[in-house]
């Protein structure tokens, strides 16, 4: 995807504080971060975003969200919680149309479930 923020990053072509790599998915600082940990979870290979997956994505999405685990983990956050969001379309206020799913935490986040990003 040649306009494509994220695949820009993926590609080294713009720099970024990768924080977590692995086969399918890398995780990287958000720049704007509402909160202590604000990582961006992202596959390698270019998807759209939510409203567009299909079956054959399974294994893409199931490894990005095993990944942001296993990072939350390393982060020591496992135990004090954290939130995972993923934004679909205008209302929920997605900007960049490559999935990702963001990991916040590092402290404790305003509201519940239906709270937003956090900030
Ligand atoms: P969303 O609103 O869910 O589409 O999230 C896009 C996120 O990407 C926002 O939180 C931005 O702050 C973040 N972002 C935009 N450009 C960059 C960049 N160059 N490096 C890291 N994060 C970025
Ligand atoms: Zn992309």
């Amino acid at each position: 995807m040649p306009d494509c923020l994220f695949c820009k990053i993926i590609e080294g072509k713009i720099p970024a504080n990768v924080v977590y790599r692995d086969e399918q998915t890398i995780g990287f600082d958000d720049i704007h971060p509402v909160a202590p940990v604000h990582v961006l979870f992202v596959p390698k290979r270019h998807i759209d975003g939510v409203s567009t997956l299909t079956a054959s994505d399974n294994e893409a999405v199931g490894q990005l969200v095993l990944s942001a685990a296993k990072y939350a983990r390393e982060r020591g956050i496992e135990t004090s919680g954290y939130r995972l969001v993923a934004n679909v379309g205008p209302d929920a206020g997605q900007t960049v149309f490559h999935l990702h799913l963001h990991l916040l935490g590092g402290k404790p986040l305003r509201g519940g479930a239906t709270s937003g990003r956090g900030d």
